[in-house]
């Protein structure tokens, strides 16, 4: 076992320790000067402030273009227009491509992201090629950043005869989740949907992931079908909703019913806390304990120009969002970025802990809190054990 000491850091901001690290796991957090073993490598960590990974739980790094020359937005507002406008330009830019998936996958890396949940359009027109793409780009990075796949039907499910069919052979060629989208006003059929993922997920044994951008009531009524098919298909704690912006507008009362019937069933969330949403009601999500994940969203793509791929400056707005102020809030806000969010990625622990898989990012900062309102660049970045960015520049 090859076994690397990373010394003198600051896990979570307390005192000095050394973390050793053997193959691709944490084995002992040790204080800072202890002896060191015959055959270790050491990694000097400056005394730095020492966070988990960060894990990215919601992307689309199929859909970038980082790393080329700008694109200007376009198309109509709203999901519908974004849709097809995105369906209009990507093959003149040749997305997907495996170059600037690894870009962007690149740039998650250099920000001290070690684990991706990434959603990957799967449609009539590309097929299953963007999960090629996807994997490849993984690959070239050496796979030192967990990249789990989200079979994604962003054009519609029902509403293209022959999706289900294709989000199924994704499922059985191993993507972890099958995607869904807005079943009512995309698909205009939310029954059918639903109940065509949730056949394909109890069938392979994969979780499933829906974007609902849907708003208020008709948010609120998809969040009930999707809580109601989780608990008959028995799948407590393998059900994510990203977005559901609908649960942040809805009056208390309301609010409470559906976060009582989410909690039931085990629905986590997946959120880019993006400014003029509605704030969620996390802490009522927390104390039901429902599990809230932070993603950055597709960035610099045919949606959006905005995102740099920090998801430490995404917990930062959500911190912002939710008008969060105090240490242990801010502490908090920190832990959803880092190790809350482990099973997101089907990993049983995901922190500065012996089991833990090796995923160390440092910091020039004076506590988490520091970091968390200032997202200075990372110092280095260990991932499953091995040293993969020093000094901003990423070496794998
Ligand atoms: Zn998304």
């Amino acid at each position: 076992m090859a076994t690397v000491r990373l010394t003198n850091v600051r896990p979570w901001g307390g005192a000095a320790a050394d973390v050793v690290m053997a193959d691709d796991r944490i084995v002992d957090v040790v204080p800072a000067g202890s002896a060191a073993s015959d055959g270790e490598t050491t990694i000097d960590g400056g005394g730095r402030l020492a966070l988990p990974g960060l894990l990215n739980v919601h992307a689309h790094v199929d859909k970038s273009w980082w790393g080329r020359p700008w694109v200007p937005a376009g198309g109509a507002p709203g999901t519908a227009g974004r849709i097809a406008h995105e369906r209009a330009e990507r093959d003149a830019l040749g997305i997907p491509s495996v170059e600037s998936t690894t870009a962007v996958l690149g740039e998650f890396v250099r920000h001290g992201t070690t684990g991706v949940r990434t959603h990957v359009d799967v449609d009539l027109g590309v097929g299953l090629r963007g999960i090629e793409v996807v994997r490849a780009a993984a690959a070239a990075l050496g796979d030192a950043v967990q990249v789990d796949v989200v079979a994604f039907p962003q054009d519609g499910v029902m509403r293209r005869p022959g999706v289900l069919d294709l989000l199924d052979q994704a499922a059985a060629a191993g993507a972890t989740h099958v995607g869904g989208i807005d079943p009512a006003s995309i698909d205009r059929d939310p029954v059918r949907q639903l109940d065509g993922l949730f056949d394909i997920a109890e069938r392979h044994g994969v979780g499933i992931d829906i974007h609902l951008h849907d708003g208020g009531e008709l948010g609120a009524f998809q969040l009930e079908l999707i809580a109601e098919r989780t608990l008959r298909a028995g799948m407590h704690g393998r059900v994510t909703v990203s977005h559901g912006f609908a649960l942040g507008e809805l009056s208390p009362a309301r609010q409470a019913e559906v976060l009582d019937v989410l909690a039931e069933a085990g629905i986590g969330w997946a959120t880019a806390a993006p400014v003029r949403s509605a704030p969620l009601p996390w802490r009522e999500m927390r104390e039901r304990g429902m599990p809230i994940g932070l993603g950055t969203d597709g960035i610099r793509d045919l949606w959006s120009p905005f995102g740099d791929g920090d998801l430490l400056r995404v917990a930062l707005g959500f911190a912002r969002l939710h008008a969060l102020r105090t240490d242990p809030d801010l502490l908090d806000v920190v832990r959803l970025a880092t190790s809350h969010a482990g099973g997101y990625l089907g990993r049983a622990a995901h922190d500065l802990s012996p089991g833990a898989r090796a995923d160390v990012v440092l910091l020039d900062a004076e506590n988490v809190q520091d970091a968390l309102v200032r997202c200075p660049p990372r110092a280095l970045v260990v991932a499953g054990g091995r040293l993969v960015q020093r000094d901003g520049e990423v070496l794998v």
